[in-house]
């Protein structure tokens, strides 16, 4: 399988002194999910925003279908790096369809993604719930020439179903040939759609495998949650 997506010994964080993340490797296939999970803290927002192009890498390299790359979000978009962040990305003032016109998304491919937002087409984003802007920015992603998807945290704050159809979606992306990186706190569910998965500790890759060898862990891998967050995962959920 072709790694379209490599961090290579990959020092991050805010500055000399402020290191986060230590030599960290890790590679994301054409066609496959791999979640990035760790506790709160661990550094997974920090990597995914070193990959996108909005840190700076401390040391090592990111590379994007095989090439070293140091340019910001916009040109890492142009070569196909695609980001859904935890703070959504859409335009709230604006209707669904301009969200898709400003970003140059294609409106066909999306509302064939999520047909429950065309009945919105010409509704204010910020008058839509969570879940559907949720929806939206995940289409405007995908509805792009988009080879690699970065999704850091969508499910946060939405009510099981709604992660699940996100989950699915991205699922179906990857099954189409994106390569979906992950960071979710729902484990259980970032593993069911998941090929492989790294666990991140203090800034540093602690464990790693297939979904299938680390479903068999996951009793250990969520205790590795709880020691840090207790509240965080009894079942595989986040709290409500
Ligand atoms: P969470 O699951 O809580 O989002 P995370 O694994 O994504 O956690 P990061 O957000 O990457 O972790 O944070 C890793 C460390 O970097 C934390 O100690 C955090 O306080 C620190 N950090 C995050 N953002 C900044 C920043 N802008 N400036 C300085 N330190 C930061």
């Amino acid at each position: 399988m072709t790694a379209v997506l490599e961090a290579r010994s990959l020092d991050a964080g805010y500055g000399a002194g402020s290191t986060v993340v230590r030599s960290l490797d890790l590679e994301v296939h054409e066609g496959e999910i791999v979640a990035l999970l760790g506790p709160n803290g661990a550094g997974k927002t920090t990597t995914l925003n070193t990959l996108c192009g909005e840190l700076a890498p401390l040391g090592g390299d990111v590379v994007l279908h095989g090439r070293t790359v140091t340019g910001p979000l916009h040109e890492r978009a142009r070569l196909g790096l695609g980001l859904v962040a935890e703070e959504r990305a859409v335009l709230t003032s604006m209707s669904v369809t301009d969200n898709l016109r400003v970003t140059r998304a294609d409106p066909d491919r999306a509302f064939a993604l999520f047909p429950e937002l065309q009945a919105h087409a010409r509704r204010q984003v910020g008058l839509l719930s969570g879940g559907q802007q949720q929806m939206l920015a995940l289409a405007i992603a995908l509805s792009r020439p988009t080879t690699v998807l970065l999704a850091d945290e969508l499910s946060l704050g939405l009510a099981p179903l709604i992660v699940d159809r996100l989950l699915r979606a991205l699922r179906d992306a990857a099954d189409s040939g994106v390569a979906v990186l992950l960071v979710e706190q729902h484990i259980a569910k970032a593993m069911a759609v998941a090929d492989r998965a790294y666990v991140m500790r203090r800034g540093q890759i602690e464990v790693s495998g297939t979904a299938t060898e680390l479903r068999g862990r996951l009793v250990e891998i969520q205790e590795s949650y709880l020691e840090a967050h207790p509240t965080t995962i009894s079942n595989g959920s986040a709290p409500a």
